[in-house]
């Protein structure tokens, strides 16, 4: 890659960005950027943000633009992010988009490719509502499509504390649906007016879609 990647990862909650994100992190070195993480990260830690986005993201409502783009500022600039990032679950709105245009410019980089994941509303309902993580690496099950090779361990570290998300709850995940389709399902035509978007059907297996993406993420950043 001649300059540093700036891939972002769209799709609704359940389309596996996170499954990918962390694959293309291993296959090209690139960092992968969760807003849900961070958000996760700064209400364990009690912080103001985190106290002010805990009931919104209960309830599967947006956090605000204003909190969302700070911390997404912040992580943009720790120097692990010089080898290119995959944004994963940002931009979410349009204000959220134009942030990263102007967040973007100002550091001299432009986004490689918007990847849109495309996946049925019937699908992520299934894929939410089986989904763990393990606590101490992050790395993502199923209980049907991703389960561990020794049930409760992970195949990446060996830990034994698997986690489920509040959110992943059928009430929750209809209003995150709502959302999503409110407020970011537009930015798949902002960036397709940009030139930047490209899409991969993603209600495959996760390694048949890995290849897809990697196909275009090559493409994009030759
Ligand atoms: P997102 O980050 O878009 O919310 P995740 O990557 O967390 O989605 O995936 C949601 C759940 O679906 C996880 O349990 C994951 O293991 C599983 N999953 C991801 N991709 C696929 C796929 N292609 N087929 C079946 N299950 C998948
Ligand atoms: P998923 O893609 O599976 O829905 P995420 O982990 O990306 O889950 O997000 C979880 C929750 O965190 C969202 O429902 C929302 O409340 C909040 N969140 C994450 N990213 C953003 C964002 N860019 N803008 C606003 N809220 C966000
Ligand atoms: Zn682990």
């Amino acid at each position: 890659m001649t300059r540093p990647a700036v891939l972002i990862l769209l799709g609704p909650p359940g389309a596996g960005k996170g499954t990918q994100a962390r694959m293309l992190e291993e296959t090209f070195g690139l960092v992968q950027l969760s807003t849900g993480d961070l958000l996760r990260a700064a209400v364990a830690a009690g912080t103001e943000a985190g106290r002010k986005a805990k009931a919104v993201m209960e309830a599967g409502d947006l956090v605000s633009d204003e909190i969302v783009i700070a911390i997404l500022r912040d992580r943009l600039a720790e120097p692990d992010c010089a080898k290119g990032v995959i944004l994963d679950g940002f931009p979410r709105t349009t204000v959220q988009a134009e942030a990263l245009d102007a967040l973007l410019a100002e550091r001299g980089q432009q986004i490689s490719a918007a990847i849109s994941l495309e996946v049925d509303d019937a699908a992520m309902v299934t894929r939410i509502s089986g989904r763990f993580t393990c606590a101490a690496c992050g790395e993502g099950y199923h209980d049907s499509f991703k389960a561990p090779q020794v049930a409760g361990t992970c195949d990446k570290c060996g830990g034994t504390d698997m986690k489920r998300r509040a959110d992943d709850n059928a009430e929750t995940v209809a209003s995150r649906l709502v959302a999503y389709h409110a407020q970011t399902a537009p930015l798949i035509a902002y960036y397709k007016r940009k030139g930047v978007l490209k899409s991969v059907d993603a209600m495959g297996d996760i390694d048949a879609i890995a290849a897809d993406l990697a196909r275009v993420v090559r493409a994009a950043t030759a």
